[in-house]
């Protein structure tokens, strides 16, 4: 199983990277802000906590967003896999993990399952094209599930990316993982490198499961 963290700032392209990726590789695409979201709008009592941090851009608690991942990779709940076993051939990780804590958490999840994350990839975009990105995915998307997409909420959540998502790179640099991909190329030529990257360069073969 391969377990890919697909890293970068809000607007950098992971959800769409991740998306073009699962179906041409089938590893699944794992979005903790879309299993937010859906907290959201099931009015679940998650969902009730949760509405305003994200709205806000502000990161929920790191083990309410542990648990959730947790659930996926032992198999006992994944929101996205829905009881199937779509995990089993290996997962895109968007959004998660987002501060140290996560990181470390995911790494001793995986371990306890005898695997390990394979690799990160870093999709760099500066921060006026990110802004810009923002704003047109507002404008086209009418996407009214998110609270968060305005350029306003934004800078929050660069802001935080910063602070609290950016530190964990250097976890991840001390252990040979991160990989930098250009993500202001074309669409599709990233959706190559990325392909790429996790078709052809396995870095960790080893097995870990996710018996969702
Ligand atoms: P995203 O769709 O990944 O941009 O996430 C949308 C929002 O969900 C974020 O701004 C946070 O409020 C929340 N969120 C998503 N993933 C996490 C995470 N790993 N830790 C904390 N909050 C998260």
């Amino acid at each position: 199983m391969k377990v890919v963290v697909l890293f970068g700032a809000p607007g950098a392209g992971k959800g769409t990277q991740a998306k073009r990726i699962e179906e041409r590789t089938g590893l699944k695409h794992l979005s903790t802000g879309e299993m937010l979201r859906a907290e959201v709008e099931a009015g679940s009592e998650i969902g009730k906590q949760i509405a305003g941090t994200l709205a806000q851009g502000s990161l929920v608690p790191d083990d309410m967003i542990i648990n959730l991942i947790e659930g996926c990779i032992t198999g006992r709940k994944c929101p996205q896999c829905h009881g199937v076993d779509s995990c089993r051939k290996g997962f895109i990780l968007d959004g998660f993990p987002r501060t140290i804590r996560q990181a470390e958490a995911l790494e001793s999840l995986l371990a306890v399952q005898g695997g390990a994350v394979d690799s990160v990839i870093l999709l760099e975009v500066d921060e006026n094209i990110l802004a810009e990105r923002i704003r047109t995915r507002v404008l086209e998307s009418g996407d009214s599930r998110r609270a968060d997409d305005s350029v306003e909420t934004l800078k929050n959540r660069l802001r935080i990316y910063h602070k609290q998502t950016e530190p964990i790179l250097p976890f991840y640099e001390a252990r040979d993982m991160v990989v930098r991909v250009d993500g202001m190329k074309p669409i599709d030529d990233v959706t190559e490198e990325l392909n790429d990257i996790i078709t052809e360069k396995p870095r960790a073969p080893r097995a870990a499961s996710c018996a969702c």
